[in-house]
């Protein structure tokens, strides 16, 4: 029969045992915070159509559905790219993040765009701005879509999800977008980048008569 004073000791030793192991839990979660991890998911709804206007004007309002607030923080992460911004995307209209990634590559972040060729020639595409300040574009001609929406900023974080980077996504569609930077998730996503990078070509596709035998997209 175990003694009162040997309880005691056990019910000591098993406070001890716990307080190490809460501290070494709040060590490491600290430790996560500090070193910018990051999980975060974004929903878009069709209530997001009553703040289109926002959007281009880049104001949000005090309803929680407000299309501006998800673009906005898609913005701000945007804007955290210091050493590289890889994007691969199906389809970008929105001048304000393509404004933002040329800022980002004359202030000298490497920033390298895939885009679907066929895309890249319907209305409001921004490839021809993007490649007029310099930003290296890439696609390929495909009976395939090129239909990804990642993006990998800074080798660090991945921004993926059904939503493309255009005013009916954020303000109309039913969209998603996950934000990490957990490495499992971002560095296959950073590999097959780097793998589409090097197939794809520089080629502007969209450009009438560039490739004999192209479909070319009537703008
Ligand atoms: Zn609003």
């Amino acid at each position: 029969m175990i003694s009162l004073t040997n309880f005691a000791k056990s019910l000591v030793f098993a406070a001890v045992i716990a307080e190490i192991v809460l501290h070494y839990i709040e060590r490491y979660r600290k430790r996560k915070q500090n070193s910018g991890h990051l999980n975060e998911v974004m929903f878009f709804t069709d209530k997001g159509v009553e703040c289109k206007e926002h959007c281009y004007r880049m104001i949000s309002c005090d309803k929680k559905s407000c299309s501006y607030f998800n673009m906005r923080r898609l913005i701000q992460l945007l804007q955290g790219a210091k050493s590289s911004l890889d994007v691969c995307m199906y389809l970008i209209t929105l001048k304000c993040v393509t404004d933002l990634i040329i800022k980002m590559h004359r202030k000298g972040v490497k920033v390298r765009i895939i885009i679907d060729a066929d895309m890249a020639g319907s209305t409001g595409a921004q490839v021809h701005a993007l490649r007029k300040y310099g930003v290296p574009v890439r696609m390929k001609k495909s009976p395939f879509l090129m239909h990804h929406k990642f993006a990998v900023i800074n080798n660090h974080i991945l921004v993926s999800g059904s939503c493309n980077w255009t005013m009916q996504a954020v303000s109309g569609n039913w969209d998603n977008i996950i934000v990490t930077s957990e490495p499992n998730l971002v560095i296959p996503f950073s590999q097959h980048f780097a793998q589409l990078w090097k197939e794809f070509s520089e080629i502007d596709y969209t450009v009438k008569g560039y490739i004999q035998g192209c479909t070319v997209q009537q703008k």
